[in-house]
């Protein structure tokens, strides 16, 4: 079985799915492999071994870091990291946003977003603005010891009457009953998968950094974003004195 993952759509499926199969099912299974250390495939690792299940990530990089950037958790990614039991400690690592507000260039709105008090009321939570690193180490230090192996670079995968076998390029093999591809944009699984996938270039670029800088009044809590043409602009603040 192959499955690939993408953080935001898959992730709830796959914990929902966890959560109305018979437990028995999984339990026969062996080991799941997932490739790729980013969001996803830790989420999805996490979820696994909530529900008992083991699981090794194999990551390409030699140390798990995230870029240098923030992240806004959207309600339905904060009520996934609420069944994995990390909303709490994510709203402690970030800042709950009062507002998003999408302009135009010249400062014209461009459409209505529900306010932090709306969105609780129909989502159960605000939006979470907070840094990548921060939720990695949260995700990370949710899993148990050894989850995720770096430096493993997956190659492609055989499917067998035992099971998956996903080979890497410093030659080494893993073998497991369910191999789960959360190695991101390029996915060398979805590549196998769906060779005939092509990846089309959205004519976007996106610089990104973290200033040490807290905004203050109206700004305080509020994430901006003005949508030029061709120049899209915003800033959000993550709390703990940086935007
Ligand atoms: C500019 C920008 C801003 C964004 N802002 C937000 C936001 O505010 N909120 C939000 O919800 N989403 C946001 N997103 C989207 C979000 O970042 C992605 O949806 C999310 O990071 C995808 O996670 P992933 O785990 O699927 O993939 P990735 O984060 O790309 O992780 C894939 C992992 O697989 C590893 N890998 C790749 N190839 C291999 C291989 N062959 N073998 C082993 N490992 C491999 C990579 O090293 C990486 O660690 C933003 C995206 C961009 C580009």
């Amino acid at each position: 079985m192959t499955y690939v993952c993408n953080y935001n759509l898959f992730i709830s499926c796959f914990v929902r799915i966890l959560g109305t199969r018979t437990k028995r099912h999984y339990y026969k299974m062996k080991q799941i492999i997932i490739i790729g250390g980013g969001i996803g495939g830790l989420c999805t690792a996490l979820a696994l071994q909530q529900k008992g299940l083991t699981t090794q990530v194999y990551e390409t990089v030699n140390e798990i870091k995230a870029v240098v950037a923030g992240i806004i958790l959207a309600p339905n990614a904060t009520n996934v990291l609420a069944r994995l039991e990390r909303a709490d400690q994510a709203k402690m690592l970030g800042m709950e946003l009062e507002h998003l507000e999408l302009t135009n260039a010249t400062g014209k709105k461009l459409m209505p977003v529900p306010n932090k008090e709306e969105t609780i009321r129909d989502f159960g939570f605000a939006m979470i603005a907070l840094l990548r690193s921060s939720l990695y180490d949260l995700l990370l230090k949710a899993l148990t010891n050894n989850t995720v192996l770096t430096n493993k670079h997956f190659e492609h995968y055989e499917e067998n009457t035992n099971g998956m076998t996903a080979h890497f390029t410093d030659g080494t093999q893993a073998a497991g009953s369910v191999l789960i591809g959360a190695d991101g944009v390029r996915s060398a699984v979805r590549q196998q998968v769906l060779p005939q996938v092509q990846l089309r270039y959205s004519g976007q670029t996106s610089y990104r950094r973290v200033a040490n800088m807290t905004l203050r009044g109206a700004q305080a809590h509020i994430a901006r974003g003005a949508w030029g043409s061709p120049i899209r602009l915003g800033f959000v603040p993550i709390g703990f004195g940086q935007t």
